[in-house]
């Protein structure tokens, strides 16, 4: 089995090391290959990806992926959704479980207001939300496929105020009721809020690219933030994981940063590749080490990244060896 892996840059260089072991503890079959994309290699290079790494990406059975800066050139396009687009990784999932929520952000993750058409005048900036209805139609489907596993969908939306959504709205419910999926739907303002008050009603959420992106930042407070949110970037050929959190320059090389995210990212990389009870391992295994009382600072404990990390690998190491 092939996984590429890229750290990226800021707390990406320290979160996805110790997952890269955890992987090769569990996989010993797992062929591991690098590539250095984002800011870093931009200011050695002058690219922060290549066609050849994007060539290389598709050869393998998942990418491992940390977090990347985008370079501050105003033409630049972000590497992750650069990756996204051309390995057309179209569904978005994000997982956000603890004991207040387990709920599923299902977020559209190649069109919307990310569509890359804009346009920068003088007086005027103008970018393009694009909604397609194969686009609509194969995100819809996903959620349902996950919803009739679990309870119910709800769609996040502005119909009210944008027809792109109204299209992104009736799709969705059409899909959903195609599948016999129980579906409601709310403004994604309203329920930006609603989740947050009674995180017990949601299950799946179904939304476009930047409400997703910002409903699963807004979900993380009640898990404990940032640095505990995994996700999957799921498409027809590729997958790619990585922790929901960015590349964190503010805290980046401080040995402060909480590795869970990018371990859970793990975790779903196994599940993803039919490997649910070494998925499951990982999970136990972080379970376990907080039950001690270990945790990094965002989480109100003192342990660094390092000492986070080999508490869990060495967990890891136990749950393995006890079979
Ligand atoms: P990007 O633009 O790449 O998303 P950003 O700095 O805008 O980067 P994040 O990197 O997601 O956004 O960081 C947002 C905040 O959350 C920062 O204050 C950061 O320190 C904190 N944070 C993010 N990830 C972690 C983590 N793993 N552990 C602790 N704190 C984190």
């Amino acid at each position: 089995m092939k996984i590429a892996v890229v750290e990226g840059d800021g707390i990406g260089h320290e979160v996805i090391p110790p997952v890269r072991e955890m992987l090769a503890m569990l996989r010993p079959d797992i062929e591991f290959f690098e590539i250095e994309a984002g800011y870093g290699r931009w200011q050695r290079t002058g690219d922060a990806i290549t066609d050849d790494d994007i060539a290389a990406l598709r050869t393998a059975d998942a990418i491992l992926f940390g977090a990347i800066t985008t370079p501050p050139a105003p033409d630049y396009q972000s590497v992750i959704v650069r990756i996204r687009k051309e390995l057309d990784l179209y569904a978005n999932i994000r997982p956000v479980k603890g004991s207040r929520a387990d709920l599923i952000v299902v977020r559209e993750n190649t069109e919307g207001l990310y569509s890359g058409i804009e346009k920068i005048e003088k007086d005027t900036a103008c970018t393009v939300r694009c909604i397609t209805r194969k686009g609509s139609e194969r995100i819809s489907r996903y959620a349902c496929m996950l919803a009739t596993r679990r309870r119910n969908l709800t769609i996040g939306h502005k119909a009210n105020i944008l027809k792109s959504d109204v299209f992104f709205r009736d799709i969705c419910m059409e899909e959903a009721h195609k599948a016999g999926v129980w579906v409601r739907e709310c403004y994604i303002d309203a329920l930006c809020l609603d989740v947050l008050l009674h995180p017990e009603k949601y299950d799946i959420i179904v939304t476009t690219n930047l409400f997703g992106d910002i409903l699963s930042d807004v979900a993380a407070y009640l898990v404990g933030g940032l640095g505990l949110l995994p996700s999957g970037n799921i498409g027809e050929n590729h997958a790619l994981f990585e922790p929901v959190h960015g590349s964190a320059p503010d805290i980046s090389g401080q040995d402060i940063a909480n590795p869970i995210a990018a371990m859970r990212s793990g975790s779903m990389l196994l599940a993803h590749l039919r490997d649910e009870p070494s998925a499951a391992l990982i999970d136990q295994a972080i379970e376990a080490v907080l039950g001690k009382g270990i945790m990094t600072r965002d989480l109100g404990g003192t342990a660094g990244t390092r000492d986070f990390s080999r508490a869990v690998r060495e967990e890891l190491e136990r749950l393995i060896r006890t079979g």
